[in-house]
């Protein structure tokens, strides 16, 4: 690969020769990789494929490992069912740095494709509200694809920032900013990102973060905290982004940040250095100059060959407590989180609010779940809510405003006058929270059968325990997707979109 020349002077500059060395020895190996185990597969799954060939933890994520070389960790049919999430190991840093709290509201303002999301979702379980947010409309599809195949609890929202904060003025315990940037981190496993790079797309960057982190800051609320990341090295878009930020917003601060493997942001000596050695353009010399006030340790960077990582940087900022309290939403806006309504631990499970066709779906809901569940996943304050043909659990939020694609967790939805669940609610459905669940061993041929979308038969003993209806499809203690079951047949209800011709080699 060869890197630009503003950028090798530029990574000098900032970082030294012996830095410089170690990035281009790395430059034409394989980009790194890691997985994360979500929360509910962390007890034993000895069988899986999977499990048995982690070796390394993260040291910075709980249930975080090094994706060996060569293992196809996508095809194990436990990825179908949502237990896994691959995301390399330094992209896991900015969430372990927020660390969002059960019972708190978080805010994913930059979320597609959504590792971050899952990330949170998978530490907030059904305690708390998780808006997961994307600007752009292709990426926020992508964004609940992968909100759906994990089954976390999030709300899914395509709106601008600046729409954002109108909602939701000091509304949020922790925010999570992982801004658009000039992906110097990715340059190994996005070699696209290596011919697009420029000086000039660095400044433009730079600009457009500080924009987004200083309207994510009104979102927080006083005593709040909010994480800005990048998948970039250069202190333009990093520490002269927070610098700058920090001087337009008097109420905040920077706070110590201490995440293993990490090296502590630039010193003011080496920005200093870098002001001299790599003068990018006028104007920017000074924001270098200016950066050197972040205290050291106040910042973290990865850096490729420092951990075995890609890279990226993290800040992490506190809303001093005293600091003024949210004005109100305007007229029109979206309705916002009631303050207090989280902690109200009851869920209500109160008809739909639509007038038309959601009472009807709201009984179907209620006649389904007392059929097929024993649990259902509905968080505590969450509501029903019908939005289309679609019956979701909906936590409070900005329900019913444009741009919002994803209100809550799907349930049913009546399609042909037919009341059929969702999979997003069988994969949010733990096997134990069905009642009739069809729990296939890791290493049954019907798994991957029934992955390739074809109809699967039970055996005698199982048609006959099952009864014929809706059946939860599991893998062990963990759900795949829906069956219908009728005279011996499960009809398949894996949905069409995510049939493919597995194959699968299972370890013996
Ligand atoms: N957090 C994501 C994850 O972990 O999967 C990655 C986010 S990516 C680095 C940055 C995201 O910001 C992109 O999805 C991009 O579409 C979005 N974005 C671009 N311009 C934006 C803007 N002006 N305001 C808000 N988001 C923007």
């Amino acid at each position: 690969m060869n890197y630009p020349e503003g950028f090798a002077t530029m990574y000098r500059a900032c970082f030294g020769a012996d830095a410089w060395e170690r990035i281009q020895d790395l430059a034409s190996s394989p980009p790194h990789r890691g997985i994360r185990l979500l929360a509910r597969d962390r007890a034993p799954a000895a069988s899986s494929a999977v499990r048995s060939a982690l070796r390394q933890a993260v040291p910075w994520e709980t249930g975080a490992y090094e994706l060996p070389a060569g293992l196809q960790a996508g095809a194990d049919p436990f990825h179908a069912a949502g237990l896994y999430y691959l995301q390399e190991p330094s992209a896991m840093a900015p969430v372990s740095a927020l660390a969002p709290q059960p019972g708190e509201l978080v805010l994913d303002l930059c979320a597609a494709p959504g590792g971050k999301t899952v990330q949170i979702g998978d530490r907030l379980g059904t305690a708390g509200i998780l808006v997961a947010n994307e600007i752009d409309p292709g990426r926020a599809g992508v964004l609940t694809e992968n909100i759906e195949r994990t089954g976390t609890m999030a709300t899914v929202t395509n709106l601008s920032p600046a729409r954002l904060a109108a909602a939701f003025p000091g509304s949020f315990d922790a925010v999570l900013v992982d801004a658009p940037c000039s992906g110097e981190g990715m340059f190994r496993k996005e070699p696209a990102a290596v011919d697009q790079w420029n000086v000039g797309l660095v400044a433009a960057c730079a600009d457009t973060q500080l924009e987004i982190l200083s309207t994510a800051a009104a979102m927080v609320r006083p005593g709040g905290r909010m994480v800005y990341s990048t998948c970039t090295f250069n202190p333009i878009e990093d520490e002269c982004v927070c610098i700058e930020f920090l001087s337009r917003a008097a109420d905040w601060e920077l706070c110590p940040l201490e995440l293993p493997g990490s090296a502590a942001g630039l010193s003011a000596t080496e920005l200093e250095r870098a002001a001299r050695e790599w003068p990018p353009l006028a104007g920017r010399t000074d924001a270098l100059r200016a950066a050197s006030q972040v205290p050291t340790g106040h910042c973290a960077r990865y850096l490729p060959g420092g951990a075995d990582v890609e890279g990226h940087f993290v800040a992490l900022f506190q809303r001093r407590k005293s600091s003024a309290p949210p004005s109100s939403a305007p007229e029109g806006a979206p309705r916002s989180i009631p303050d207090g309504h989280r902690r109200n631990a009851k869920a209500r499970g109160e008809p739909a609010r639509d007038p038309g066709s959601s009472p009807r779906l709201a009984d179907a809901w209620r006649g389904f779940a007392h059929d097929a569940l024993r649990r259902a996943p509905c968080p505590p304050g969450a509501e029903l809510l019908a939005q289309g043909a679609r019956l979701y659990c909906a936590p409070p939020g900005p329900a019913g405003a444009s741009g919002v694609l994803r209100p809550g967790l799907p349930l049913i939805s009546n399609r042909h006058r037919h009341v059929v669940p969702e999979h997003a609610l069988a994969i949010a459905l733990r096997c134990a929270d069905a009642r009739r669940p069809l729990r296939l061993a890791y290493g049954d041929p019907r798994i991957l059968a029934y992955l390739r979308g074809e109809e699967i038969e039970a055996t005698a003993e199982e048609s006959e325990r099952l009864t014929d209806g809706w059946t939860l499809i599991c893998i062990e203690d963990a759900s795949l997707g829906w069956g219908k079951l009728s005279g011996g047949c499960i009809k398949n209800h894996y949905p069409r979109g995510l049939r493919r011709p597995y194959r699968f080699v299972w370890p013996h």
